[in-house]
């Protein structure tokens, strides 16, 4: 079955330019649905060594009495409905637009899958706008130049899952080892590890991220009139690219108009939204405050890994004894993270402060961590004899089969009949062991029991 990809967004953003691109030179239009091929434009599109169906959402619904405003709505409605998988396209030299926030939650509602865009983005700026798409919560957005032809081969690394997908048994929704974002394990100049300092006013993040940067600072402040207050950082830490998000320069900017308040929670959530690897920054003296476990609940909910820093260590007098009670404190508060990297430092006196990014790297690592289906069997099996499920009614529960259906954070499927009757307190017996067996401390996991067989392998 060809896969069906429709390129769609608000106009002058670029699809036509994109889907000129992908069509190349067999813009040939595609006429094999008499009546309705009439307001669709359709081409054979190839991308590497994919091959698909496009669709423009400009060629739809021409011809019609409506307004430009109404067209435009009912072009992007069929063009959802078409497509197998939309590219959500925004330009992001403009940022996000309220008319892009509008045809975002239309495809979000499809429930289709979506790769978001990121157009226009050849000069350097523009990419850093290009951050706020995550505003739109679609997922990571491939950063393109449909003119320039930039950012092909990441737009080909985000269809590559759907096209193999497509071309497997028609009803599988998501195939064992399926992976839409494997792509962005593998860090590189076009692929920063994308990182936030985030903790209260006055934890010292500002200080932290001085320290950690010095002179090399290379601040991207915002374009007037285009964004509000992303503010990131190009860095290169040793051999790895690094983008930090700054929330401490933000909050800086927010002194300046005197909206301090106001930012401080969107703040944080911005920073969490946009980052893989999140720094939880706490005050040595008064750790684990009730906002502090907020965040850091945040953060597992939205499925980013974590580091829990903790600085100020200079002020802290019986510094063992701290520690031991602040790891305590960690596991007791925050056992969704459990076994999270906690790293003592003081910002001030730099002390510690290089211990910070390896405890990061390995953060993220771990975040990325994928364990085959066969290693997960052989393992499930045997946590069952180890502990037994527990047999509600009389019947034992089965567990049949269980494969790790993401990364990013790592994301697990177990198949069980009778799903809605494992307790959670099971369920939280598998995650645990899974997290000891396979070497994945402190990073969220996501668990989900399904109901039915195994629906993989016919047996
Ligand atoms: P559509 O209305 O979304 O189909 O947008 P078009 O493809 O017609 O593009 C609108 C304008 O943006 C045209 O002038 C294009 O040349 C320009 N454009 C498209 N892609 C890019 C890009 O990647 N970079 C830049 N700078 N301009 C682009
Ligand atoms: P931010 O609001 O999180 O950006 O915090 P700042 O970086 O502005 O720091 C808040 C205050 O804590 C400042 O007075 C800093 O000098 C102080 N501070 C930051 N890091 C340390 C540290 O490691 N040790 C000590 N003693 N003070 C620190």
């Amino acid at each position: 079955m060809t896969l069906r990809v429709a390129i769609v967004g608000r106009p002058n953003v670029g699809k036509s330019t994109l889907f000129n691109r992908l069509a190349g030179r067999r813009l040939a239009l595609v006429h094999d649905e008499p009546g309705v091929t009439r307001d669709r434009r359709e081409a054979n599109a190839k991308l590497g060594d994919l091959r698909f169906s496009i669709i423009d959402t400009a060629g739809l619904d021409e011809g019609s009495t409506n307004s430009l405003e109404e067209r435009m709505q009912n072009q992007t409605a069929t063009a959802i409905d078409l497509a197998d998988i939309i590219l959500f396209m925004i330009d992001a030299r403009a940022g996000v637009t309220p008319m892009d926030q509008h045809f975002a939650d239309m495809v979000r509602k499809s429930g289709k899958p979506v790769i978001l865009l990121a157009n226009k983005a050849e000069s350097k700026a523009s990419q850093e706008h290009a951050y706020e798409a995550y505003e739109l919560s679609l997922g990571d957005p491939v950063i393109t130049s449909a003119e320039h032809g930039d950012g092909m081969s990441d737009l080909y690394g985000a269809l590559l899952p759907h096209a193999e997908r497509a071309s497997e048994e028609p009803d599988l929704d998501a195939a064992p080892g399926d992976d839409d974002d494997e792509e962005g394990a593998i860090l590189g100049p076009d692929r920063p590890l994308r990182l936030a300092v985030i903790g209260r006013p006055n934890a010292g993040k500002s200080t932290l991220i001085n320290q950690l940067i010095g002179e090399e600072r290379l601040l991207t402040g915002p374009e007037a009139g285009i964004t509000r207050d992303s503010i990131s950082v190009d860095w290169l830490w040793k051999e790895t690219p690094v983008k930090l998000f700054d929330t401490a320069g933000m909050r800086r900017k927010a002194k300046v108009t005197g909206k301090l308040e106001k930012l401080s929670v969107a703040d944080g959530l911005r920073a969490v939204r946009f980052a893989e690897v999140v720094v939880l920054l706490l005050d040595a003296e008064i750790p684990f405050e009730k906002q502090d476990l907020q965040i850091a609940d945040l953060v597992a909910r939205e499925g980013r890994s974590i580091v829990i820093a903790i600085n100020k260590w200079d002020l802290v007098k019986n510094k063992s004894e701290a520690f031991r009670e602040i790891r305590e404190q960690a596991e007791f508060h925050l056992p969704q993270l459990r076994g999270v990297e906690i790293v003592t430092l003081s910002a001030k006196t730099g002390k510690g402060v290089d211990r910070l990014m390896p405890a990061v790297l390995r953060a993220y690592e771990v975040w990325n961590t994928r364990v085959s289906t066969g290693q997960l069997n052989r393992w499930l099996e045997e946590m069952v004899q180890r502990h037994p499920p527990p047999a509600p009614r009389g019947r034992r529960l089965k567990l049949r089969y269980v494969t790790q259906v993401r990364s990013r954070p790592p994301s697990f499927a177990c198949f069980c009949q009778r799903a809605d009757d494992v307790p959670a307190s099971y369920t939280r017996y598998l995650v645990n062991a899974l997290r000891e067996d396979f070497g994945m401390p402190g990073t969220p996991i996501r668990f989900a029991m399904h109901k039915g067989k195994n629906p993989y392998v016919k047996d």
